[in-house]
């Protein structure tokens, strides 16, 4: 198998995510990587399901069969890899065209999370090949909008906890979802709540300003307030040994039609990051309730339903698969140190069903970057790695 080959086969063919915006085109969406993935897999008699989450966005899941059989007491392991990339907007180099050079391939998603697909596929494949005794059940996923949403992911969990039928014998016993960890093992990461804030006015013309209410001036007491609460609270909300500290920032600004209106809307969005065990809806909670102690006299203000939300990743959860993957890790490549990360991956989606961990070749500083790249020794090294915990996991 020439795993730099495969890598730059994925990265070839675009799966750039929309990112909740209105887009068509050429690059958009992941459907021309799970027909690729569906003939490679196939290629190899491998089993092949797409799950739908909406139209040219599907999960595409195979299975290679264990040694004993899950029905006969055998491990079943999920190996997830997401198939969407970030947008190529600013990118230095061609994102499409894979390049070599000094041991690094660039191109977008050869670090997050290409990479990492082709190393779990490598894996897949081998076990299907070598078919070494005991082996586990292997479920590799490739799930779709991981970067705005987790909703392929999400999909993937509501059917293995409602036992829908399909190629998976039933619900796995570990997971490791691909990211670009530098081949170190994260065992706990931070979650997320993110919605928008709206102060609502009433417009008038701006040369009578009286006549109307200013829905940026409250706009400003809200930011103000948040960002005092940003600053002298959230971080004390709590602390994580591995992940650090509870975070709140707003994102972006919007608001008013024209200069000489008074604007009658303003809206922010804003994002709270939360420890590992803190409660999503909580936290929404408590931040509108500061918000309404605030400014609740001084201007109307309103909030949407959260757009994303996810919980954190738990690393009590995940003890014994983070050690195996680890001591793999080390055996290989002298890695595997146990870390907390301050960003959001699929692991939590799955973490609170069964253990599930992080990992995977490249660093995290490189992926989303104008210049992505990923070092193939790494490539390598996380391929085998994955193969002998596989192994292990039997
Ligand atoms: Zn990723």
């Amino acid at each position: 198998m020439d795993l730099p080959q495969l890598l730059a086969e994925l990265i070839s063919i675009p799966s750039v995510n929309p990112m909740g915006r209105r887009m068509d085109g050429e690059v958009y969406f992941e459907h021309r990587v799970t027909s690729y993935l569906e003939d490679w897999l196939r290629a190899l008699d491998l089993p092949t399901e797409r799950q739908t989450i909406e139209p040219q966005r599907e999960n595409l899941v195979t299975v290679v069969a264990g040694d004993p059989p899950p029905e006969r007491g055998g491990r079943v392991l999920l190996f997830d890899a997401h198939q969407d990339t970030v947008p190529v907007t600013g990118m230095t180099i061609d994102p499409f065209t894979p390049t070599v050079s000094a041991g690094r391939m660039y191109g977008r998603g050869s670090c997050d999370v290409k990479g990492g697909m082709a190393a779990m596929l490598a894996v897949a494949a081998r076990l299907a090949r070598e078919k070494p005794s005991p082996r586990p059940t292997l479920v590799l996923a490739c799930t779709v909008n991981e970067e705005f949403g987790f909703s392929g992911a999400r999909l993937l969990r509501e059917r293995l906890r409602n036992r829908v039928p399909s190629i998976i014998p039933r619900p796995p016993d570990g997971a490791a979802v691909a990211e670009p960890t530098g081949l170190d093992v994260v065992v706990a990461h931070k979650g997320v709540v993110r919605w928008r804030c709206s102060t609502v006015g009433r417009a008038a013309h701006s040369s009578q300003p009286e006549l109307g209410v200013n829905a940026i001036y409250g706009m400003g007491a809200v930011v103000s307030a948040l960002a005092e609460y940003a600053k002298d609270t959230v971080p004390l909300l709590g602390e994580h040994p591995l992940c650090g500290r509870p975070s709140l920032s707003v994102g972006t600004i919007e608001g008013g039609l024209s200069v000489n209106t008074v604007p009658d809307r303003c809206t922010i969005e804003i994002d709270r990051r939360l420890t590992p065990g803190e409660d999503p809806a909580a936290a929404y909670r408590a931040t509108i309730e500061r918000i309404r102690e605030r400014v609740g006299a001084v201007a109307e203000v309103q909030h949407a339903a959260p757009f994303l939300q996810s919980d954190g990743l738990e690393e009590t959860r995940n003890g014994d698969l983070a050690r195996r993957l680890s001591a793999a890790a080390a055996e290989v490549a002298g890695r595997g140190a146990r870390l907390g990360v301050p960003y959001g991956t699929n692991a939590a989606t799955y973490g609170c069903d069964f253990p599930t961990v992080v990992f995977g070749p490249g660093s995290i500083a490189q992926a989303h970057t104008a210049d992505e790249w990923l070092d193939l020794d790494e490539l390598r090294a996380a391929a085998e790695i994955l193969y002998r915990f596989a192994v292990d996991f039997a």
